[in-house]
């Protein structure tokens, strides 16, 4: 590494990016969770690398304090957890790294460690290309691709993660490399689905696939009185969908009145085969919407702002926890839904806490064997988020309690009803699930590669293996 001097100037001159100091306007602004305000720490130092070259001097920085500061690496801090930072310690914040080139021979794109998915749909819809990513525009490439990212096009081309075809990772020694099958093969198999443990991935080339065309989105609106009706519609939409259909299901409580809905938010892509109206069927008629809005559009950078209205209303304070379900169990939609029915009517400030099922087909994901990349939940399985949600800071507990005990019964009860455990998704994980039940059969590889590529452990945020080489 270029510096072992715990001296700031040091580090300065020899960065072309910005090292941001508690007190200044720019660390304030950097410092802070980009979804909310519980993931942010108050790191020492922020640097803010303006190329790769210059991130290994802030390793060496870090590296050189007695002890050692702790490094944390933020891509786009929408972590709900505190992975994107550290108390006292040196953030490496991808900020400024958020480029996106498409190859002269349009097969791939390179997209920089800190880019969101909006930035490389927003180069996609202009050059008429698609790419596998998460469907909402401002969530990082950085800390999604490392965990699987999973989104609208995965059913048809698998997880972001399958679509990686190399990476350029700096390790925790400086040392800055290229990972693909061909070279450092171990440690491509690690950062895809293993999480942020073994390096910061400052590029990631991705393959490109051609436009699926238009899309078709919106919403169908239930009172919660038909919660029954709404979970049948979407279990027989399920039984029926192909890897072009998806439907997003909400238990929400919207403002004003915040009475007890479910909103059904149905997405399909152009590729599909099937009649619309057939889709949307079960939604029309085994479960009667109080309201519906069936929309069409242009292209993946669209189809990823069309929650913001809604989004910009949530709570601030939020926590995430997921779990994937086998199917759509009916007995574990029952209980989710009086436990979440329960929760939010009883905790006036946790009422904005949502339950968000992402019933899919999930088709290409599935044909990629557990063994071949890191990423665990590989079986048919629709991902499910519980988003706990509420604006004071003495609600934290109360709802952070609500969303683990809820992904707790659910995932015990999958995995009761299935016979098997089918993993925990690490990207939506807070850090204090057992890395193996996040990991379940790949964590004695990971503990292998974890000893390669970080034996000292320099990266600790997140779900993190113990090394070992035996
Ligand atoms: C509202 C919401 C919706 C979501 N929807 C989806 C979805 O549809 N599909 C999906 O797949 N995921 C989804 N997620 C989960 C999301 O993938 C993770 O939160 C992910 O960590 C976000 O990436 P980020 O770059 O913003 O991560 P950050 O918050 O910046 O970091 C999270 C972790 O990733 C690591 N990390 C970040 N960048 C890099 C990098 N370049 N190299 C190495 N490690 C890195 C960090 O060190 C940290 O440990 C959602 C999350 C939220 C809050």
């Amino acid at each position: 590494m270029s510096t072992t001097s715990t001296n700031l100037t040091d580090l300065t001159s020899q960065i072309q990016g910005a090292v941001l100091l508690p007190g200044s306007p720019e660390y304030t602004q950097a410092q802070q969770g980009y979804h909310t305000p519980r993931s942010a720490l108050a790191p020492a130092y922020i640097v803010q690398p303006a190329a790769h070259t210059d991130i290994p001097p802030a390793l060496a920085f870090a590296a050189a304090h007695a002890p050692a500061l702790e490094v944390a690496v933020k891509g786009g801090g929408v972590h709900s957890g505190t992975w994107a930072s550290t108390a006292g310690g040196v953030l490496i914040d991808l900020a400024r790294l958020r480029s996106v080139t498409l190859a002269p021979d349009r097969e791939s794109v390179r997209v920089q460690g800190g880019a969101r998915w909006g930035d490389v749909y927003d180069v996609g819809r202009k050059e008429g290309f698609e790419v596998v990513g998460a469907p909402l525009w401002d969530v990082g490439v950085g800390g999604s691709m490392v965990g699987g990212a999973s989104g609208n096009l995965s059913g048809r081309y698998g997880l972001g993660t399958d679509n990686m075809l190399s990476a350029t990772v700096v390790l925790a020694d400086g040392r800055i490399v290229e990972a693909s099958e061909e070279k450092e093969a171990d440690l491509f198999w690690g950062i895809r689905g293993g999480g942020g443990q073994f390096g910061i991935v400052v590029e990631f080339v991705l393959r490109v696939l051609p436009p699926s065309g238009p899309q078709t989105a919106g919403s169908f609106v239930y009172p919660g009185s038909a919660h029954r009706e709404v979970f049948k519609a979407v279990q027989e939409f399920h039984a029926s969908a192909t890897v072009d259909e998806k439907a997003t299901l909400f238990f929400t409580r919207p403002a004003p009145d915040y009475e007890p809905t479910l909103i059904v938010a149905p997405w399909i892509s152009a590729k599909s085969a099937r009649a619309t109206d057939d889709i949307l069927r079960p939604f029309r008629t085994t479960a009667v919407p109080k309201t519906e809005k069936i929309i069409t559009v242009p292209d993946q950078f669209t189809a990823s702002h069309l929650s913001d209205a809604t989004r910009a209303l949530a709570p601030p304070r939020l926590t995430i926890r997921g779990v994937p379900l086998s199917q759509p169990w009916p007995e574990i939609m029952l209980g989710v839904w009086a436990r979440w029915y329960k929760f939010t009517e009883e905790n006036s400030d946790g009422r904005g806490s949502t339950v968000v099922w992402d019933v899919r087909n999930t088709g290409r994901i599935a044909e990629v064997d557990v063994g071949e990349t890191a990423y665990v939940p590989r079986e048919p399985h629709l991902p499910v988020a519980i988003q706990g949600r509420n604006t004071l800071p003495e609600t934290d507990e109360a709802v952070s309690k609500f969303v683990a005990s809820l992904a707790n019964y659910m995932h015990s009860e999958n995995t009761a009803l299935l016979g098997r455990d089918l993993g925990i998704m690490v990207s939506i994980a807070q850090g204090d699930e057992p890395v193996e039940v996040v990991f379940g059969q790949n964590v004695g590889r990971l503990r292998k590669v974890k000893a390669k590529y970080d034996p000292e452990r320099v990266w600790k945020r997140g779900v993190v293996v113990e090394p070992n080489s035996e």
